[in-house]
């Protein structure tokens, strides 16, 4: 590693920063005319891990001590840890404001996937889950979603953690622009260098951020669909009134894609509401024409949830529709559910008194 004790001029600094909070842009402001400088501190952060300016060994000492006077490494603090029968592991942070938070490791294979969160709460108010109980309070940084994944990488060296999905806590659509500028970090080959097609953001369908999301980010893309007409996706998923199945659909229709991958269609199945064979043949209809595969989920209960878990045997029923279909079909093994750590069981603020 290379020492520079040659003195350089501070940067023109803005204020006490989060750099966690920073992309690579963002550390180009910090350092015009002097872009080997932002590499090399974006290289400390994203890529090496750590979290004391001091440390920062390339750069000159006298510029790591004025960047210390207004910059610093903060991430949120893990208060608490559950680990599920098969391994899941629920992660809860507490973040600087006292607002808690959860993200989800999930054992794969030969790798783990993290489930991160992008909002506290969230305002969609979705029925089968729980993170709506709690309503909105505030969105992520790109700081704070960044460090979900940089955390754990730390923490568990031995753990290979290779995929990264939008799929806890919050709408990550409703939060854009640090939701894009989290992607664009944790996807550099200079960050946590996690490969592009690992990553997936997943909105239960802001129609209107769709148009620019393809042209802002190469990651995937999941839609929460749930239902495969109006009237019972608007009764499980409030946000369907705004943005109906019709618009929702064609917007999809126009995403660009890069060229072979899939848009993944999430559906929760959820007892007596939309897992009858009669949805799934018109879930078939409804997706015709769109390059997706399609999840299945069975409901996951929590705590005083109305809605029930649907019985097995509809559940392959269900499936058995769309295996006739062109649609790829995966019924998801449900992981960490005794946990609470499952698909739509999150709400950290909720447990955690936040
Ligand atoms: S499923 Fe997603 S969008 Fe719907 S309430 Fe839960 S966190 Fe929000």
């Amino acid at each position: 590693m290379q020492t520079n004790t040659t003195s350089e001029a501070a940067p023109v600094l803005p204020g006490r920063r989060n750099l966690l909070d920073c992309d690579r842009e963002g550390l180009k402001a910090l350092f015009p005319d002097r872009s080997f400088r932002a590499d090399q501190v974006f290289s400390w952060v994203f890529g090496k891990g750590v979290r004391d300016i001091g440390a920062m060994t390339n750069l000159p000492r006298d510029l790591r001590q004025e960047l210390s006077l207004t910059h610093e490494i903060a991430y949120p603090e893990v208060v608490g840890s559950q680990v599920a029968k098969d391994r899941t592991e629920k992660l809860a942070y507490r973040l600087r404001d006292g607002a808690v938070i959860e993200s989800v490791l999930i054992p794969e294979k030969d790798h783990w996937s993290v489930c991160v969160s992008s909002q506290v709460g969230c305002a969609m108010g979705c029925r089968f889950c729980f993170t709506a109980t709690m309503g909105f309070r505030r969105h992520l940084t790109s700081g704070e979603i960044v460090s979900q994944v940089l955390y754990p990488i730390r923490a568990y060296p031995e753990r290979a953690i290779r995929n990264v999905v939008f799929m806890g806590m919050g709408e990550p659509l409703l939060n854009y622009d640090n939701v894009i500028r989290a992607a664009a970090v944790i996807t550099d080959p200079e960050g946590p260098m996690i490969s592009k097609r690992r990553v997936t953001i997943s909105t239960c369908g802001i129609v209107p951020a769709l148009s620019r999301l393809a042209l802002d980010t190469e990651v995937g893309l999941a839609v929460s669909l749930n239902a495969p007409d109006d009237e019972t996706r608007s009764y499980i998923m409030p946000v369907n009134r705004k943005y109906p199945l019709a618009e929702l659909i064609s917007a999809l229709k126009a995403y660009e894609l890069p060229r072979r991958r899939r848009i993944t269609v999430e559906y929760v199945l959820i007892r007596g509401i939309n897992d009858s064979p009669s949805h799934a043949k018109r879930l078939i209809r409804l997706l015709h024409g769109l390059r997706a595969k399609v999840n299945l989920i069975p409901f996951n209960p929590w705590p005083e949830s109305r809605l029930q878990a649907p019985d097995p045997a509809d559940v392959l029923a269900f499936e058995d529709v769309l295996r006739d279909s062109p649609f790829t079909v995966m019924l998801r093994k449900e992981k960490g559910k005794d946990i609470l750590a499952a698909c739509g069981q999150l709400a950290g603020g909720a447990r955690h008194g936040a």
